[in-house]
């Protein structure tokens, strides 16, 4: 599963592997470290995931998961 997350700096958007998560990360654009956030935060997302099967689902902070 991809995930992609908003910087919180430069409000780029990120692709990253589920793997990223939890971890974190280097803004690719503005190079500033924060963080991924955890699966475990993300329970409404999967299951909003799984309720379109398959589909992106973008939470209220920019985040987005699929
Ligand atoms: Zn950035």
């Amino acid at each position: 599963m991809k995930m992609c997350v908003k910087c919180p700096r430069c409000n780029d958007r990120i692709l990253l592997s589920s793997d990223a998560a939890d971890r974190r990360i280097t803004c690719p654009k503005c190079l500033i470290l924060f963080k991924v956030p955890a699966m475990e935060e993300l329970g409404e997302a999967l299951s909003a995931i799984d309720g379109i099967g398959g589909g992106v689902f973008v939470d209220g902070k920019g985040n987005c998961f699929g």
